[in-house]
Formats: C-alpha cells, structure tokens, sequence
C-alpha cells in the first residue's frame, strides 16, 4: 500500500465517522509511514487542526490495524516538561499501550520484527467517547481494532522533531522527515 492510498483510505474512514474536512483540510491531511515503508502495518494519517505555543489539535486515522509507534514526548525546556496529550475516541477501537503492569493477553498484533520495540504493555481500550490523557514523557504506543479508528488528540504544542521513538530505524528518520506539525502564531 502506497502514501497516497493509506490517505484515500483514511478519508473514507473520516467520512464514516462523521467528521467534516474542509478542502484545504483534505490537502493537507497527511498519511505517515515514519520512514519504514510499512504503511499498513505501522503509520498513521493525521491532520493538525492547530498548533500554536499554547496548545494543540488533531484528528488522527488509524488503517484497521494499523500502529502508531511507540514513542514519548520529552521535556524540552524548564518551562516546558513535554507535551501531554488526551487521545479521545471518535470512532472504532483503540488499543492504547502504556506504563504498567504487562496486560496477560494484549489486543494488538505487535508488527513482525519490531517486537523489542514495543515496551509497553499495559493495555488501555477506547472505544467512542472514551479519553485517555498521557503525562509528558510517557512512553506509549497504540494500535486500531479491525476497523480502523478516529482519535482525536487534545494537547499542549506539539514538536514532532523532538518526540523519542524506541525504533532506532525510526529515529533516523525523524532527522529528515518533514516537519508537519509546524507551530503557528495567531495573530
Ligand atoms: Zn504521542
């Protein structure tokens, strides 16, 4: 599956769970492989509503399946210990991997070959309606049920190039992706 039909996919997801995107939105609503090339099994499509020093929003897609990888978002400054992030559940399944005790018998199928990679394991599920908020420099990961998800996330601002993944391969990549999350100032 390539960039652009994750996208196409993703859109049609959004459309069943009721969310509205303008045309620009849809332009720039963006599929993200993280540099693997495994766009099915690990990435994610989001569009960032707003960004500014203050706060953030965005709507993120999940493929049926497909994980966002496990990462965390570290302290940047003394005035800033980390973005912390409320993922709400709009639509579908979400199985999201935090801190804690190991959950026996996880949800999610852990993409081959990346096992050591995905550390934690404590199990949270959301499902519509349900919100989870993680603390700054929480390690974390999550994966759709068999339908794909709409998650929206609530946060403080968001700078994707400072976000530690535990992928190595992923975290050369982050030294040249794009930047897509690019804070804005409101006039
Ligand atoms: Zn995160």
């Amino acid at each position: 599956m390539e960039l652009k039909q994750a996208k196409a996919e993703a859109l049609k997801i959004l459309r069943k769970a009721g969310i509205v995107l303008t045309p620009e939105e849809k332009k720039k609503f963006a599929a993200v492989d993280f540099g693997l090339g495994r766009i099915k099994e690990i990435g994610l499509e989001m569009l960032v509503y707003v960004n500014t020093p203050r706060y953030c929003a965005k709507e993120l897609v999940l493929l049926p399946r497909q994980t966002c990888p496990e990462h965390l978002h570290p302290k940047i400054d003394e005035s800033n210990p980390g973005k912390q992030e409320t993922f709400r559940c709009r639509w579908g399944t979400v199985y999201l991997y935090v801190p804690g005790p190991p959950t026996p018998k996880i949800n999610a199928s852990i993409p081959k070959g990346k096992e050591q990679y995905f550390t934690v394991r404590h199990e949270v599920i959301l499902r519509p309606g349900q919100q989870y908020t993680l603390p700054p420099q929480t390690l974390h990961w999550f994966q759709a049920g068999p339908r794909g998800a709409v998650v929206s996330e609530f946060s403080s601002m968001s700078i994707d190039s400072k976000d530690i993944f535990t992928d190595p391969e992923i975290q050369e990549w982050r030294k040249k992706a794009p930047v897509i999350d690019e804070v804005q100032t409101i006039a």
